[in-house]
């Protein structure tokens, strides 16, 4: 094992082999905000890393919105809209962990570790979906723990951008 940093980030980690002339990313949304570069006034191309991570929010919300519709039109009795919402919560749930998976592939920043992740929110998702109906808040749940996962470098980024120099 040899030590990298992160080209977007600047975290170190461990992989099993370095090789020469390759970037190095801790995450999917640093290889994903890397390229996406910004200009000196802030501004920056949409482009198709740009559009794919845009994608996932898009959807993410639209599971949120669903869920949250479903236990709305729960409270005034309707049962039946409540139910078709709730499945369309969980099959647009589905969808948001795919998508974020092959971004995931896609980046070349997965490791043991983001498989894993990626293994236990489809196994929550599953099991959440079975409790028929799904269940809204721990389908909402897996995909914020999968998202926040394959997007960490992203956010620790912003935490630090003040004192790290690019
Ligand atoms: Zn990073």
């Amino acid at each position: 094992m040899s030590t990298v940093t992160c080209r977007h980030c600047g975290l170190p980690f461990r992989v099993r082999r370095v090789e020469p002339g390759r970037d190095y990313f801790c995450c999917t949304g640093c290889s994903l905000l890397a390229r996406v570069p910004t200009d000196a006034q802030g501004n920056f191309p949409v482009n198709a890393p740009l559009i794919s991570a845009l994608t996932v929010a898009f959807l993410y919300f639209n599971q949120l919105l669903a869920w949250a519709v479903s236990v709305l039109v729960a409270r005034e009795g309707k049962l039946s809209l409540s139910n078709r919402l709730g499945w369309a919560a969980a099959g647009a749930a589905l969808i948001v962990w795919v998508a974020v998976a092959v971004l995931q592939a896609k980046s070349g920043a997965s490791r043991a570790k983001d498989m894993l992740v990626a293994v236990v929110t489809l196994a929550l998702l599953v099991a959440s979906i079975r409790t028929l109906p799904p269940s809204g808040s721990l389908c909402a749940a897996a995909n914020a723990v999968f998202i926040a996962w394959s997007f960490r470098g992203a956010l620790r980024r912003r935490a630090s951008a003040d004192v790290r120099p690019r």
